[in-house]
């Protein structure tokens, strides 16, 4: 039988529980409401349109940290590699800015392909792959489908009999773009 004290004390426990978590919901949305760090919209925009692999060839620790220093300016909309010249225009685009004139200098766009004579199915490409891009089984022959790899170059450090080469994509009417002229070498007369 439950006795009158035991009854307060279980009340009182109750209450002072309620209290303390009324207190710490109010800490809590005091800190969300004031100390938050304002977020640029614009990072996840940016973020979406780069190819997501945090392969981190731009010299970022990843896509996301890259598309938050291009909003801030730390970066230029042509640092992703593996995103060629098409994502820096769009990138450029979003952000509202000029897309450098070295931009149309990027290397090629560039897709992994499988050596068939090389490859000895190890699988260890598949598990490197971040957009599953390559298609294989244990012991079988692997090949990549080019429309999902951005070139991120994991695969191919990853591979131990060197069958994956990094091969430029042909330009379409999309990505190709006029070359700019050589620098004129200057004339010693
Ligand atoms: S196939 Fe290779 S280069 Fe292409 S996305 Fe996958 S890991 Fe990267
Ligand atoms: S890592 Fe290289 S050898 Fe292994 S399955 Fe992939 S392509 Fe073939």
């Amino acid at each position: 039988m439950m006795t009158a004290s035991t009854i307060i004390q279980a009340a009182e426990a109750v209450v002072a529980i309620g209290l303390l978590g009324t207190a710490l919901g109010l800490i809590l949305g005091v800190a969300a409401r004031y100390l938050s760090m304002p977020v640029d919209n614009r990072t996840e925009s940016v973020a979406a349109l780069l190819p997501g692999s945090n392969c981190a060839q731009c010299g970022f620790a990843g896509c996301k940290q890259a598309a938050a220093a291009m909003v801030e300016g730390r970066a230029a909309p042509n640092c992703c590699p593996p995103g060629g010249v098409s994502t820096a225009q769009r990138l450029a685009d979003l952000l509202g800015v000029r897309l450098s004139a070295d931009a149309s200098d990027a290397a090629p766009q560039c897709v992994a392909w499988v050596d068939e004579e090389r490859c000895i199915g190890c699988t260890r490409c598949i598990r490197k792959c971040g957009s599953d891009a390559i298609v294989g089984a244990l012991k079988q022959m692997h090949t990549v489908l080019p429309e999902a790899c951005y070139a991120c170059g994991l695969c191919q450090a990853e591979c131990p009999t060197d069958a994956i080469i990094m091969k430029p994509v042909l330009p379409t009417l999309a990505t190709w773009h006029w070359p700019k002229p050589a620098a004129k070498q200057a004339v010693t007369v």
